[in-house]
């Protein structure tokens, strides 16, 4: 069990049993088997104590490859109004909702009303990944969703996540998973 904050696990745990907004923006849990991360006060489902993973900040929830809850939107700050990071959130938020089309950096960048060149910096700054890798691991991530909730096999759920290339999918997941889609789908034995 990971713990890189400065609370310990009990008292986190107890935080998000709670959902207790008072540690809003002090720590983040993310849950394994959903590849999800929420704030404290979540009003989702309590995830099982041994499928939990604490962070510190967004970024590095992010950069572990989980994705922030539709629910509690992790991803906006509590209080303090950065407009940069508002940029980011619009991002995110647009490639969540359009993972499966084509997205190409000038169609985002043109969305958001930004330079490709500024989007691209600003992200990296803030996030830590190119736009372009965050939209991956979204794809990965709702690619093992759908392994674990459908019966479809990897070459349907590969366009379904919005790949055009069954190798460049392939490829991605391995990277990501540390498996391939077939072996993921065995690993996890369909629980979820
Ligand atoms: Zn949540």
């Amino acid at each position: 069990m990971k713990s890189n904050t400065q609370f310990s696990f009990e008292l986190m745990w107890k935080a998000i049993v709670k959902c207790d907004k008072r540690y809003d923006g002090k720590f983040f849990y993310a849950v394994k088997t959903t590849g999800i991360f929420c704030r404290p006060s979540c009003k989702s489902k309590t995830p099982n104590y041994e499928n939990i993973c604490f962070f510190e900040n967004v970024v590095e929830a992010i950069q572990q490859g989980f994705r922030p809850c539709k629910r509690c939107q992790p991803e906006l700050s509590v209080d303090i109004y950065d407009p940069q990071q508002e940029i980011v959130v619009e991002a995110i938020n647009y490639l969540e909702q359009h993972f499966q089309e084509k997205i190409t950096l000038d169609i985002l960048a043109d969305k958001i009303g930004i330079s490709q060149y500024y989007l691209i910096r600003i992200f990296k700054e803030k996030i830590g990944l190119t736009p372009h890798k965050y939209l991956e691991i979204i794809r990965i991530h709702e690619a093992q969703n759908l392994l674990l909730t459908t019966v479809h096999n990897s070459t349907e759920i590969c366009f379904q996540v919005g790949y055009r290339n069954f190798s460049s999918f392939y490829r991605q997941f391995k990277k990501i998973c540390g498996c391939s889609p077939s072996q993921f789908r065995i690993k996890s034995g369909r629980e979820i």
